[in-house]
């Protein structure tokens, strides 16, 4: 019997920790709760794009997928910070001109997810949620397309099912796993800027724009269509004080008058109501792993406030960090050999030792970028600091 991995959940990082364990030879099984996302309509309002940098290119690079990635994706070089009387000003990310780069989260997951079945050794399975799972015996229930019962047996089952994973809290029966979830009192929403009437970018579409706005912010991303996907980040009292139209346009006239013209009244008033307003969480938690049995990656294990766009990337790395340490333990072998259960268990906990510190690092660096592009952005004390003491 060839050696079965089950990955639960095909969003960004179960997409690309499929093609990881489809280079070992091992029988790939991806189980998705939603519709496959190639023939579904994308909807507003939960981050339409990213950003991507040095960490998720690295870990794509390592199983060849990045050069295909870098073709569609748009550099950001940059911040652009707009003050309320319409100035903007330019701070570089770099002085040797490296870029952070604006990504489609859709389309980064459909390539993902191609990419993966092009492996004879991988099949995906939408429409299939994971409701219950015996981590000892390795086999899994999925609530299938018309509430059907699949069974599942699997030699190791991978969690990349996101923040409120079900593998993780099958693993914390089973292990003293510490645990920490925190909400932050700032919700999000998602608006968007269409090009402007000749075709063109309403802004420079190679920056990052921030709103900073001291105890809130707004950003803005560029797509390749030339439009901007803009994210309002503020506390959830201000969300519930904008009620009606004229008090959401008269926020957005006081506090933001650059930007209404640009997207106009009338589709502001409209997606800032159509658009689901989001929680932010992080997550903390060790160890990843429950013995040779399962490992989770992804939000799943250290969902983070997305004001570092380190969410995914770290992810990604996720995905490489772990693929080095089972090449450490079985060697570079795409043969399919099943593993021996002691090495699998001793390969996992290193890898919950080795990836805590530094994920739980980037955590806290998440959270600590907020007051960052929200305030510290605005004060020109704070980058003569900066430069001066190299941090
Ligand atoms: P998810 O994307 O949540 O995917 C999990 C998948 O598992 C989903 O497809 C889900 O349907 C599936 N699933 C869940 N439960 C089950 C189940 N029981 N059975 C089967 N399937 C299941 N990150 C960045 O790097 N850069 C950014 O700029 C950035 N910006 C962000 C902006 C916002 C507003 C937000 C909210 C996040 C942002 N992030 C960013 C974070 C990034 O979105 C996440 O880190 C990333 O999506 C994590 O990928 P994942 O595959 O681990 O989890």
């Amino acid at each position: 019997m060839p050696f079965s991995v089950c990955i639960v959940g095909g969003g960004l990082v179960g997409a690309l920790e499929a093609i990881y364990m489809a280079k070992r030879g091992w029988d790939v099984h991806v189980y998705e709760s939603r519709g496959d996302p190639r023939s579904e309509v994308v909807t507003e309002g939960r981050s339409i794009n990213l950003a991507m940098s040095h960490r998720a290119i690295t870990a794509m690079e390592k199983v060849g997928v990045s050069e295909e990635v870098m073709r569609w994706v748009v550099p950001m070089k940059g911040r652009m910070i707009h003050s309320l009387d319409g100035s903007t000003a330019s701070q570089p990310y770099s002085i040797r001109g490296e870029c952070i780069n604006s990504v489609e989260r859709k389309r980064l997951n459909e390539f993902l997810l191609a990419e993966a079945e092009k492996h004879p050794n991988v099949k995906v399975y939408f429409q299939h949620r994971l409701s219950e799972a015996n981590l000892d015996s390795g086999h899994l229930v999925f609530e299938g397309p018309d509430k059907r019962t699949v069974d599942v047996n699997a030699d190791l089952i991978v969690g990349a099912d996101g923040v409120y994973s079900l593998v993780r809290s099958n693993v914390m029966k089973r292990v003293r796993m510490d645990f920490q979830q925190t909400y932050i009192d700032h919700g999000y929403v998602e608006l968007h800027m269409e090009p402007s009437s000749d075709g063109n970018w309403q802004m420079d579409p190679n920056h990052l724009h921030i709103w900073p706005k001291h105890s809130y912010m707004m950003i803005a991303l560029p797509n390749p269509d030339k439009t901007f996907t803009l994210t309002l980040f503020m506390p959830w009292d201000n969300f519930e004080n904008l009620k009606t139209e004229e008090q959401v346009l008269d926020f957005f006239k006081r506090e933001f008058p650059d930007v209404v013209p640009k997207v106009g009244a009338e589709q502001l008033v409209k997606t800032f109501f159509r658009n689901p307003k989001g929680s932010l969480v992080h997550i903390k938690c060790k160890p990843y792993n429950y013995k040779h049995r399962a490992v989770f990656i992804g939000d799943a294990a250290h969902a983070m406030v997305p004001f570092y766009g380190q969410g995914m990337n770290c992810g990604f790395e996720d995905c490489r960090v772990l693929h080095e340490i089972l090449d450490k333990h079985f060697g570079i072998d795409s043969s399919g050999k099943p593993p021996s259960p002691d090495e699998l268990a001793n390969a996992l906990s290193e890898y919950s030792k080795i990836r805590y510190p530094d994920v739980t690092t980037i955590v806290d660096l998440a959270m600590y970028n907020y007051g960052e592009m929200r305030h510290l952005v605005t004060d020109w004390r704070y980058f003569i600091r900066k430069k001066v003491e190299g941090w």
